[in-house]
């Protein structure tokens, strides 16, 4: 089988950690410092806050911007990963859902500018499969609610899929909002588990490294002369064991992330035109990083089954969120994303996938399902 997804786990990493499991220091210290410093310059951002995963950071970045939980509303998108959601919940805010734009895989934002309120606490979006929401024209939609509500609505990115994604020739992480990113197991780059906020402000920079150790400040003498806790906050930081691994693994993101935009570039030329079959957009002025590549096809379950005898895994990868029980109260009509649940279906594309076998993938689609 060809796998969908793997651990891009470096050489150099096994290594990496025993140093540190050896060491005396195996929590929050000189490795996660490190690591921070070396996400920054890769991002562009030098506010780069790590956490323990993407799911803490959304939640903590929430609980930043919209700590009111009194009938506050988030925007958010169904097609993504239940953790964006949930953190949603976790900070005691509703969920309103928002349109999926059939094209991208994104929000809609049409449909997006439409449900903005006066209860509208936050903006979440995910760069789906790595491909940026069109940020530029989201911030116009921003500004118009402030215009017209008199505040300033925060977003959120959720860049959990987006690692070395661009928009207008600049990393995502550096467009002005609140971007979260995820080291899990199976990202492009993988702390084991991990994440990270990249911030746009000191002020929520400084707010996020206390907020993740329970709200007390570690560069304090905090035996001579203890630190108040104005504001509590969460267990939320990563440690040195974990930044040990993501030092070690970012040459290979970089490697993994190339590899998979030359797979999808492959994808893109062998099966535009294919019948049954519809790529998702390609905008000049973003680029995707392809952490999974998304189809729309007619009969999925023909197609996965052929896949499948063709030794090829496939997946849509993420269910919609917004018809699970939990989340029964918030149900809306989508008629975009009703269009595309059952059509999305993803074939490997990772730094994994050889030449043959993405050549064995496009002959496979091309003779039919
Ligand atoms: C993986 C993922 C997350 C969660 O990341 P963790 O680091 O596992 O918490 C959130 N959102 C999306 C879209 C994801 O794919």
């Amino acid at each position: 089988m060809i796998p969908l997804f793997k651990v891009p786990m470096s050489d150099e990493a096994p290594a990496a950690v025993a140093q540190v499991v050896g060491s005396g220091q195996i929590g929050q210290g000189a490795k996660v410092v490190e690591f921070e410093e070396a996400l920054a310059a890769r991002i562009g951002n030098p506010r780069v806050a790590t956490v323990n995963s993407a799911t803490s950071g959304l939640q903590l970045a929430l609980r930043m911007v919209a700590d009111d939980g009194d009938d506050g509303e988030v925007l958010s998108t169904p097609l993504t990963m239940e953790a964006t959601n949930w953190a949603i919940l976790a900070n005691r805010l509703r969920i309103r859902w928002v349109d999926v734009d059939p094209a991208t895989l994104n929000v809609d934002l049409d449909d997006l500018a439409r449900k903005i309120t006066p209860r509208t606490r936050a903006i979440m979006v995910v760069h789906f499969a790595g491909y940026p929401v069109d940020l530029d024209r989201l911030s116009t939609i921003v500004d118009e609610a402030e215009a017209t509500f008199g505040f300033r609505i925060p977003v959120i990115e959720d860049c959990a899929h987006a690692w070395g994604a661009t928009y207008r020739d600049r990393r995502i992480g550096t467009h002005g909002n609140i971007s979260v990113f995820s080291f899990q197991a199976i990202k492009h780059l993988t702390t084991g588990d991990g994440g990270a906020l990249a911030l746009p402000t000191d002020e929520l920079y400084q707010r996020a490294r206390l907020l993740r150790w329970f709200g007390i400040d570690r560069t304090a003498d905090r035996l001579r002369n203890p630190p108040d806790v104005p504001e509590w906050g969460f267990k939320f930081h990563m440690t040195d064991i974990n930044a040990s691994i993501g030092l070690a693994n970012l040459a290979k993101a970089d490697e993994a992330l190339a590899r998979h935009r030359d797979n999808a570039a492959f994808y893109d030329r062998e099966l535009a035109g294919v019948p049954g079959l519809e790529l998702t957009e390609r905008a000049g002025d973003r680029r995707s990083s392809f952490w999974i590549y998304p189809m729309k096809v007619d009969d999925r379950d023909g197609f996965l089954k052929r896949m499948d005898e063709a030794g090829i895994m496939a997946s849509n990868v993420h269910e919609r969120n917004d018809l699970h029980t939990c989340v029964r109260e918030y149900a809306a009509l989508l008629p975009g994303l009703d269009r595309v649940a059952k059509r999305v279906v993803c074939v490997p594309v990772g730094w994994w996938v050889t030449d043959e076998q993405r050549s064995h993938i496009v002959d496979t689609i091309k003779e039919g399902w």
